[in-house]
C-alpha cells in the first residue's frame, strides 16, 4: 500500500477523475474526503467508498469551489476530522464553449472562476493544513496545448493551472512539498453529458475524438486515478514542477492520431 495511513483532500471527489481517485486512494491504504456541490451525488459518492472495504475511510463535504469562504471552510472541516492533509488533488473543474463572437463575460469568468480562481483558493486554504513533505496535485489538459476552436477560457484556464502549479512548487519547496500538474486528454467521464447528451451523441463523440488521440481510444477515469496515485505517493519524492500528460499520446505526437495517419 502506497498511501498507507495517508490522508486526502479532493475536489470534485464525486464524480468522474476525483470519484476514480478517491477510490484508488482508499486502495492504498488512504483516508479521503472528497467536496462538490452536488450533496446527492456527494452521498451516492460516498456510499460507493464505505463499501469498498466494509469501513468507511472517506468523508464529503458539500463546498462550491468558486466560494472561497465556503472553500476555506471547508478544508478546515476536513483538517478537524483527520488533522494533517498530506495529499491535496485540487480537481473541480469545468468545461465551457467560448467561442469568438458567441461568448457573454459571464460564461467566460465562469470557467475561469472555476478553473483557476477556485484551484488557487483551495490551495491557499489547505497550505496551513498541510504535512511538511505533502504532495499537491492540480488537474490541467490537453486543452492548453491544443488550440481547439471554441475553447479560449478552458485552454487558458487550464495553461493558468500549469503555471500557478510552478509557482506554488516553488513557494512550497521549502516545507517539501511537491506540487505537479496531471493533464488528461479526452477521457470517458460524465464531462462530456453535457455536450453528448444521448447514447447516439456519445458513440459519434467518442468516434471523433479517438480520431485524434494516436492510441486510439479516450482515456479511462481510472487511468487519470493511477498517475495521480504514483505523483502522491513516494514513488514520486523527486518530481515536483512538473506536467504529467494522460492522454494518449494527443500532446505529444498529434499527427499519429487515426484521422491523420490515415
Ligand atoms: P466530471 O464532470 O465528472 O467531474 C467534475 C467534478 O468537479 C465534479 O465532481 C463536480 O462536482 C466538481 N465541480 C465542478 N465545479 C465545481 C465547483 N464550483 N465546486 C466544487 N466542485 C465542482 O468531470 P471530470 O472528472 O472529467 O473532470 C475532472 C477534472 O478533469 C476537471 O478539472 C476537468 O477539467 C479535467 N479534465 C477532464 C478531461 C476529460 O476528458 N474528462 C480532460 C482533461 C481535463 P459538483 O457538480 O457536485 O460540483
Amino acid at each position: 500500500m502506497r498511501l498507507k495511513n495517508k490522508t486526502a483532500l479532493i475536489t470534485g471527489g464525486n464524480s468522474g477523475i476525483g470519484l476514480a481517485t478517491a477510490k484508488a486512494f482508499i486502495a492504498e491504504g488512504a483516508r479521503v474526503a472528497i467536496t462538490g456541490r452536488n450533496r446527492a451525488t456527494l452521498d451516492a459518492a460516498l456510499k460507493e467508498l464505505g463499501s469498498q472495504n466494509g469501513e468507511s475511510r472517506a468523508i464529503a463535504v458539500q463546498a462550491d469551489a468558486t466560494d472561497i469562504a465556503a472553500t476555506e471552510r471547508a478544508v478546515a472541516e476536513v483538517a478537524k476530522a483527520f488533522g494533517r492533509i498530506d495529499i491535496l488533488f485540487a480537481n473541480a473543474g469545468i468545461p465551457g464553449a467560448t467561442p469568438i463572437g458567441g461568448t457573454t463575460l459571464e460564461a467566460f469568468e465562469a470557467v475561469l472562476k472555476t478553473n483557476v480562481t477556485g484551484v488557487f483558493f483551495t490551495v491557499q486554504a489547505a497550505a496551513p493544513h498541510l504535512n511538511d513533505g505533502a504532495s499537491v496535485i492540480l488537474n490541467g489538459s490537453v486543452m492548453s496545448q491544443m488550440g481547439a476552436p471554441g475553447s479560449s477560457a478552458y485552454a487558458a484556464s487550464k495553461a493558468a493551472v500549469r503555471g500557478m502549479a510552478r509557482v506554488m512548487a516553488s513557494e512550497l519547496a521549502a516545507r517539501n512539498i511537491r506540487v505537479n500538474t496531471v493533464s488528461p486528454g479526452a477521457t470517458r467521464t460524465p464531462i462530456w453529458d453535457k455536450s453528448a447528451p444521448t447514447a447516439d451523441a456519445k458513440v459519434q463523440l467518442e468516434k471523433r475524438l479517438a480520431g485524434m488521440i494516436p492510441l486510439g481510444r479516450l482515456g479511462e477515469a481510472e487511468e487519470i486515478a493511477r498517475t495521480v496515485v504514483f505523483l502522491a505517493s513516494d514513488d514520486a519524492s523527486n518530481i515536483t514542477s512538473a506536467e504529467i500528460f494522460v492522454d494518449g499520446g494527443t500532446n505529444g505526437s498529434p499527427v499519429g492520431g487515426p484521422m491523420l495517419r490515415g
